[in-house]
């Protein structure tokens, strides 16, 4: 049976086959989240990070997870919020759903997320979260491999939010 999950955690502690990055287009590490995951994943992240090139907003790379439990860490730029009239929520679906791809091309069969773009980009929570679920719910009925998707919130108010927005999508 596929689902989705809600947690309130940190996701450098996750056991899951991928867990994601909400990353910059550098892909060479920063603040929030992705810089807990490569402070708990080590130098080599960086390492491999580093032959990546960047990546573009709302696309995604993946390279291994090193001292992390995770096997492979997906490594994502969401949008900045800039107001919403510059595509923010596409991309922010393209975010989620590259991610979803590529660890169905890696045979994964359970991923977390973060709350992508939420943090220090500023894409409001309430029109993130049911962007995040829905997009992660449609990719379940199709997919390979994936079969389990944790969303892990590091603070209430956000696992609120999902929780809300799942009860919703479930109405
Ligand atoms: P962005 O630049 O995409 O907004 P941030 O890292 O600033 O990324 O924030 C995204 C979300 O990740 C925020 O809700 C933030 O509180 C959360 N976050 C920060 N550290 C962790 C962690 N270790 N595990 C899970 N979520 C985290």
């Amino acid at each position: 049976m596929k689902n989705i999950t809600i947690i309130l955690g940190d996701i450098t502690q996750v056991e899951a086959d991928a867990i994601v990055n909400a990353a910059n287009t550098t892909l060479l590490g920063g603040g929030g989240v992705d810089g807990a995951i490569h402070r708990a994943a080590g130098p080599e992240l960086l390492a491999e990070c580093r032959t990546l090139n960047g990546c573009r907003t709302g696309e995604a790379k993946i390279t291994k997870g090193y001292r992390l439990p995770a096997r492979y860490v997906i490594h994502t730029p969401g949008p900045i919020w800039q107001g919403g009239a510059d595509h923010e929520c596409e991309l922010l679906q393209s975010s989620y759903l590259n991610s979803l791809k590529l660890a169905d091309a890696y045979d994964c069969q359970t991923v977390a997320f973060p709350s992508i773009s939420t943090g220090v980009y500023h894409f409001p929570l309430e029109a993130a979260a049911p962007i995040a679920l829905q997009t992660i719910r449609e990719f379940l009925r199709t997919s390979k491999s994936v079969a389990q998707v944790t969303l892990v919130c590091f603070d209430p108010v956000t696992k609120h939010a999902y929780d809300q927005s799942l009860a919703d999508l479930d109405e």
